[in-house]
């Protein structure tokens, strides 16, 4: 998937978490949550040559590429996530669960692509949950829809949140 699409699943990610825990729409930390939700949503693709995320960490990627790690193996894997979670604990929790679900959302939504993710890496079979004809290639017209799905799913929980008795009777 683009970044743009992981982005936007990373904002949804925030959006869920700040909803759970009770966070004042208006604030600085809704405001701090959802920046940190389109950021950690990317990041995974740091092992991707090219990309936006490992021109930006590119030491990381650098290190990536020299120890010969593929793209959506071992940062779109649980054991990557097991070591997130050990690196993002002292964080205060609203950003503790956002920079996780984020960066979980990635390779959630990278599993609907047709080449899968090593999600069990360093175990390398491929996992994938849409049969090969409907998978989402990245970039193709089926992303864009996707993105689209997405990006109402952004605004729809936020009304949801503000107007439930609205949508309630118009439901
Ligand atoms: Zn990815």
């Amino acid at each position: 998937m683009l970044q743009k699409t992981h982005s936007i699943a990373g904002f949804i990610s925030a959006e869920i978490v700040l909803i759970a825990q009770d966070i004042n729409i208006f604030s600085l930390d809704t405001a701090g949550a959802l920046l940190l939700g389109c950021l950690a949503g990317t990041l995974a693709d740091v092992d991707k040559p090219g990309s936006t995320m490992a021109k930006v960490l590119f030491p990381l990627s650098a290190l990536l590429h020299l120890l010969k790690i593929k793209h959506r193996t071992l940062t779109h894997s649980f054991i990557f996530l097991c070591l997130i979670v050990v690196l993002t604990m002292p964080l205060p929790p609203l950003y503790f669960w956002v920079f996780l679900t984020a960066y979980a959302s990635h390779p959630l939504i990278d599993l609907l692509n047709e080449r899968g993710v090593e999600l069990f890496w360093p175990f390398s079979f491929k996992i994938r949950l849409l049969p090969k004809f409907i998978a989402i290639d990245t970039g193709s017209v089926s992303e864009t829809v996707f993105r689209w799905l997405l990006l109402a799913v952004s605004l729809f929980i936020p009304l949801l949140h503000l107007f439930p008795q609205i949508l309630q009777t118009h439901l």
